[in-house]
């Protein structure tokens, strides 16, 4: 498959221009807003052509798919580019700044016939599906509760448009709390009712939140509790699971490596729980150019991209209302 990034990235840089040519893909063209950033990033990466008019790269017929991780008030358009031009969209979370903006995304690909997947990376973990798996197999009962621990700290490279800008989809909130809400979602098999929050700036944020934290209530009844932050730098990630007949300890597992450790505790006593250690965004890209080919669906779908935006900006008006907030998931129909 032919790719083109859109978004001369640090994720791509790290993770995804790596993940792709893992999974046999081609990248053709990085395009940048910046005609210098985009040739220093095709010769860094040995990418053929660089770009800086997005109307041009997507007239290459060539070009089969487009991977977007730009700053996040870009992605909206250009995904609706990408599609108009009847490319298939890997689009970076959040998908756009508002839950109507990432509808009208999804249903642009639905319209023309494409893939469209957000790029959720936790659900391609091993040790996410290891917990899934043990929650759907009914090994810990009833669900009660799931604590996502997400406190971290953002290194000096990241800390730009993320902590000072409001205009580029900056916060904690549209970055971490997406991510632990498509868990939340992945994990419990059901999407969050309503939500209760608190945010603040604790060092890092100007301008936007740099920590939240939130609980929100779910269909059944279990109750989600949820911590993100840009500058706790020894907090450690991880989630727990509570349930009648048992209870899930993962840690270190809100990352962007397979690393990490699963414990299962209920009456038999502790046992360490096995799980595959495969790369996550490889995995990622798998599933979408295999959704291209017409076998399934990608990892997460563009729906999940929706959901998980609605639940982080119903935290958000929570925090900022005092209230708490009914999850409004937008109009799909
Ligand atoms: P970066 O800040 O590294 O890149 C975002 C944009 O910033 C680039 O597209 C680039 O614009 C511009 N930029 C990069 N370097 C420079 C520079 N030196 N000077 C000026 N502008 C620069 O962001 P991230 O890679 O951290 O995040 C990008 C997207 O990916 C976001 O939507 C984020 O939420 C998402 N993300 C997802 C992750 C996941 O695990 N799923 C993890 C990390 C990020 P241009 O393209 O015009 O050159």
């Amino acid at each position: 498959m032919r790719w083109a990034l859109i978004g001369a990235s640090t994720i791509a840089r790290q993770y995804m221009i790596g993940a792709i040519r893992a999974e046999h893909g081609e990248i053709s063209h990085v395009l940048s807003a910046s005609a210098e950033r985009a040739r220093a990033f095709a010769a860094e990466h040995h990418i053929s052509a660089s770009a800086t008019d997005l109307d041009t790269l997507l007239a290459d017929p060539e070009i089969d798919a487009v991977y977007i991780s730009t700053t996040n008030e870009k992605h909206l358009l250009q995904a609706l580019a990408a599609l108009h031009a009847g490319k298939h969209v890997l689009c970076e979370k959040p998908l756009a700044l508002a839950v109507d903006h990432a509808v009208a995304m999804v249903r642009a690909a639905k319209k023309a016939g494409l893939v469209f997947a957000t790029n959720h990376h936790l659900r391609c973990s091993g040790s996410h599906r290891a917990v899934r798996e043990l929650i759907m197999s009914g090994r810990i009962g009833k669900v009660l509760s799931l604590r996502l621990h997400h406190a971290v700290f953002l290194p000096p490279h990241l800390q730009g448009w993320r902590i000072s800008s409001p205009e580029s989809g900056g916060g904690v909130i549209p970055d971490i709390t997406v991510h632990d809400a498509d868990v939340a979602r992945f994990l419990l098999g059901e999407d969050p009712v309503s939500v209760v929050a608190q945010m603040t700036s604790s060092g890092l944020g100007n301008g936007v939140e740099d920590s939240a934290m939130s609980v929100w209530t779910m269909p059944s009844g279990a109750m989600v509790m949820s911590h993100e932050s840009f500058t706790h730098p020894f907090a450690g990630s991880g989630l727990e699971v509570h349930g009648t007949q048992g209870s899930i300890f993962a840690r270190d597992v809100m990352t962007q490596n397979p690393i990490g450790s699963v414990e299962l505790v209920t009456g038999s006593g502790r046992q360490t729980i096995a799980f595959e250690q495969h790369d996550l965004y490889r995995e990622g890209v798998r599933r979408f150019q295999a959704a291209v080919a017409g076998e399934g669906e990608p990892a997460a779908t563009g729906l999940d991209g929706v959901k998980s935006l609605a639940v982080a900006l119903a935290v958000r008006d929570a925090a900022e209302r005092g209230v708490r907030i009914a999850v409004n998931y937008g109009d799909m129909h």
